[in-house]
């Protein structure tokens, strides 16, 4: 169990919000534990068990907890070595802080499409936007549903790439077994409090690549080897390298480690409630009324969120509409960012980019947070199956001329 009103009914009309952020039970406890062992900065107690637990699941060389996601990216633009003009490709369908960590090194996001299926980055159209200035690939792995990490690691091999993965979604999810965030050279996780597990704002980064571990530690201690003189290694600390402040406080690493000691349950809650929506719309799939996530063979995910594909933008946009009438809060995400004003000054694309734009003006992600409960989860359900046919079929009317298909 993980919170006290596991099995309240909602009132029939309570509205149903997109996220609601969840405690795990011991946060406060933990944090009380915290505030008394009077060491309150990054790198205490709690940071070691969340950084040895996350080092055990990813079998990572090194695992360090950073204020979020964002500032995680950030470290890898940085230990990628990045000069000026040096070239990053990575989807237009993701978040900003995908292409800002580079963009703040100079380099320049190359934007590329996704595929159709899994919305993940597209490996043929990462392939032909390789030029004699790439220097890496950022993937992210769509609601945690792994990308095609055979193309992509031959891809990255053949091109002698660094290869980086925004695994925010994928806390934990696999591809063949493999814990997503353990291929790439380094990856990233948020533990914002939209994400699987939280702590308001948090993150990960996880070196898998040993020659990278020493820089990394310097880079999260404002350039310093602050990291080596407390473990005795050095009499006194210098600057040695870029860097800034990259540490989660105890505070939040205490919250963190209440959070991941349940993950597998929480994780358990959440892929039960996506899974309840996987089978309900299957028919209105075959209809042709919309359509569900795709699954590839070998991937297990994350149950981070669940989206529905509307056939054109004005279904999407009618749909959403519609739930939140009833209190239902759905939401949809991402601009693409080869479109975006700062991903056109600072960034290009390369070559056609049309599944971001399509599925950017269709998707729609609806509620789901751990520990939602049935009543609510049926509810949800019910709004889509009544409203979903209906918006489909008055969007495909041909007077209805200002969507975008
Ligand atoms: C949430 C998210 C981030 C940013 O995470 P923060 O911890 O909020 O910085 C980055 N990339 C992706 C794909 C995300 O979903």
């Amino acid at each position: 169990m993980l919170d006290r009103d596991r099995n309240t009914m909602p009132p029939m009309n309570e509205a149903i919000p997109f996220n609601r952020p969840r405690l795990a039970g011991n946060e406060h406890a933990y944090i009380d534990e915290a505030l008394l062992s009077g060491k309150l900065s990054g790198n205490g107690e709690f940071a070691a068990r969340c950084c040895a637990s996350l080092g055990r699941r990813l079998d990572a060389e090194r695992v360090l907890i950073t204020p979020s996601c964002t500032a995680a990216l950030e470290m890898t633009g940085i230990l990628a070595d990045l000069a000026p003009g040096d070239e990053v490709i990575m989807p237009s369908f993701t978040f900003v802080s995908t292409a800002n960590a580079f963009a703040l090194r100079g380099a320049v996001p190359v934007f590329v499409d996704s595929e159709p299926e899994t919305l993940n980055i597209d490996p043929d159209a990462a392939a032909a936007a390789i030029t004699s200035r790439t220097r890496a690939i950022v993937i992210v792995h769509y609601g945690g549903v792994a990308c095609d990490m055979d193309r992509i690691t031959a891809l990255v091999d053949r091109h002698d790439l660094v290869l980086i993965e925004d695994a925010a979604h994928s806390l934990p999810a696999t591809w063949h077994g493999r814990q997503l965030g353990s291929i790439g050279h380094m990856s990233t996780f948020s533990f914002h409090e939209t994400k699987n597990v939280h702590c308001g704002e948090g993150g990960a980064l996880a070196i898998n690549d040993r020659s990278l571990v020493g820089r990394a530690e310097v880079v999260q201690e404002k350039g310093t080897d602050r990291s080596r003189f407390f473990r005795g290694e050095v009499d006194k600390y210098t600057w040695q390298d870029l860097g800034s402040s990259y540490l989660l406080s105890e505070v939040g690493a205490a919250f963190l480690w209440a959070q991941l000691e349940r993950l597998d349950e929480i994780t358990a809650e959440r892929r039960g409630t996506w899974n309840r929506y996987h089978d309900a719309f299957a028919d209105l799939e075959k209809a042709g009324a919309l359509r569900r996530p795709f699954i590839p063979e070998g991937c297990e995910h994350s149950g981070h969120l669940y989206y529905l594909l509307m056939p054109t933008s004005a279904a999407r946009d009618e749909l959403i509409r519609r739930l939140d009438e009833e209190g239902i809060k759905s939401v949809f995400h991402y601009s693409p960012l080869h479109e975006s004003p700062a991903g056109n000054r600072l960034g290009r694309a390369a070559g056609p980019i049309e599944v971001a734009p399509s599925a950017s003006a269709r998707l729609l992600r609806l509620p789901l947070w751990s520990n939602m409960g049935d009543e609510r989860v049926d509810r949800v359900v019910d709004g889509v199956l009544r409203h979903a046919p209906k918006v489909a079929t008055d969007s495909a009317r041909p007077h209805r001329t200002n969507q975008r298909a």
